[in-house]
C-alpha cells in the first residue's frame, strides 16, 4: 500500500512487531512473520483510500480440510471477543480487524491477546497455513503485494503472478494511447458537463457542482475512447474543461437573456460581451459565478488526476514484503 510510516507510528509498530516476535516492513508499514505456528501478514486497516494506522488487520492464509468459518461462527467470535471488529473468512484468507485504540500500550495488549486467541481457535478447527492463491499446504509462504492488495502465496504462485504482472506492463505499454479517441471522449466528457451546468442552474440550483461532473466526465471519456489516460492525455483535457466550462456558463447566461429580452439564443451568446459592458449582466455576478465554477471543476479535477496517476503506479505490481 506504500503507505510509508514515522515518528510515533514507527515506533508503535516497531514494538509491536518486537512483542508479538513479528518482522515489519516499514516501507510498507506491515508486520508479517510467524505466530501461534500461523504464518500471517498485520498492517493497517484499509478503507477506500484510507489507512487507519490503529486499527490492525491479521491476515492469515489457511484452510480446514472439510470446513470454513460461517458467518455464524464470525458472529459468535466477534461476540465472545469485545476488542475484534471483524473476523471472515474468504476462500483461504482469514482476516481479523481489531477495533481502533490510540492508547499503545492498550494496543499492544489486545493485538497480542487476540493473536493468542484467534491462533488457538484457528487451531482447534483444525486450520492449516496455505498459499492464498492455490491453497498448497506445507509450504512456507511469501507475504507480498500484488497490485497493491496483500497476499502470501507460495513460491510457485508468486513466480506465476510476477510473470503475469510483467506480460501484463508490457501489454498496457504496446496498448498505446489513441489520442484522437481520447480527444473525442473528452469533448463527449465535456458536453456531459455543458448539460449539467444548464440544466442545474435553469433549474435554479448551484451550477458550481457541474464543474466537479465536467471535470470527472472529461478525464473519464479521454481514458474510455483512448484507451489510457497519459499525461498528455491529462494536459488535453484540462484544456477542454476549462474552454468548454467556459462556454457552457456563457450559454447559460444566453439562455436567460434570450428568454428574458426575446432574442434567439445565437444572438444572446454573441451579445455577452457587450452586455457585461453595459452593465446589463452585472459583471461581479458574472464572473464571480463563472469563477465558482473553476473551483468546482478544480475540486473535481485533482482527485480525479492523481488516483489515476497512482492507480497507474501500482497497477500490475508485485512487491515482496519480507
Ligand atoms: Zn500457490
Amino acid at each position: 500500500m506504500n503507505k510509508r510510516i514515522a515518528g510515533k507510528l514507527l515506533n508503535c509498530y516497531q514494538q509491536l512487531a518486537e512483542a508479538a516476535g513479528l518482522r515489519l516492513n516499514e516501507e510498507e508499514g506491515t508486520m508479517y512473520g510467524t505466530y501461534g505456528g500461523y504464518q500471517m501478514l498485520v498492517h493497517p486497516f484499509v478503507s477506500g483510500s484510507r489507512a487507519y494506522f490503529y486499527m490492525l488487520t491479521v491476515e492469515i492464509a489457511a484452510q480446514a480440510r472439510d470446513s470454513s468459518l460461517t458467518k455464524q461462527d464470525c458472529k459468535i467470535y466477534k461476540k465472545e471477543h469485545r476488542n475484534v471488529s471483524s473476523l471472515a473468512q474468504n476462500q483461504n484468507l482469514i482476516t481479523m480487524t481489531l477495533k481502533s485504540t490510540s492508547n499503545q500500550e492498550k494496543l499492544r495488549a489486545v493485538f497480542l491477546e487476540e493473536l493468542q486467541n484467534l491462533t488457538s481457535y484457528l487451531r482447534l478447527k483444525g486450520y492449516e497455513n496455505c498459499c492464498q492463491l492455490c491453497g498448497k499446504t506445507g509450504e512456507d509462504t511469501s507475504p507480498c503485494t500484488i497490485s497493491g492488495f496483500y497476499a502470501q502465496l507460495c513460491s510457485d504462485c508468486f513466480q506465476n503472478v510476477s510473470q503475469s504482472a510483467i506480460l501484463a506492463q508490457q501489454e498496457s505499454r504496446a496498448a498505446g494511447e489513441n489520442v484522437i479517441g481520447g480527444i473525442v471522449g473528452a469533448l463527449l466528457g465535456t458536453l456531459i458537463g455543458v448539460v449539467c451546468i444548464i440544466i442545474l442552474s435553469q433549474l435554479g440550483y448551484v451550477a458550481a457542482l457541474s464543474g466537479v461532473v465536467m471535470a470527472v466526465c472529461t478525464l473519464k471519456g479521454y481514458e474510455m475512447l483512448g484507451r489510457k489516460l497519459s499525461k498528455k492525455g491529462i494536459i488535453i483535457s484540462c484544456i477542454l474543461m476549462i474552454v468548454m466550462t467556459y462556454a457552457g456558463d456563457r450559454l447559460d447566461w444566453a439562455i436567460v437573456v434570450a428568454r428574458e429580452l426575446a432574442w434567439d439564443v445565437f444572438t444572446s451568446y454573441q451579445a455577452i460581451p457587450w452586455l457585461l459592458q453595459e452593465f446589463i449582466i452585472e459583471p461581479s455576478v458574472y464572473w464571480g459565478n463563472l469563477a465558482m465554477v473553476y473551483v468546482f471543476l478544480l475540486l473535481g479535477a485533482v482527485p480525479t488526476i492523481i488516483s489515476t496517476l497512482k492507480n497507474k503506479k501500482i497497477q500490475g505490481t508485485i512487491t515482496r514484503i519480507d
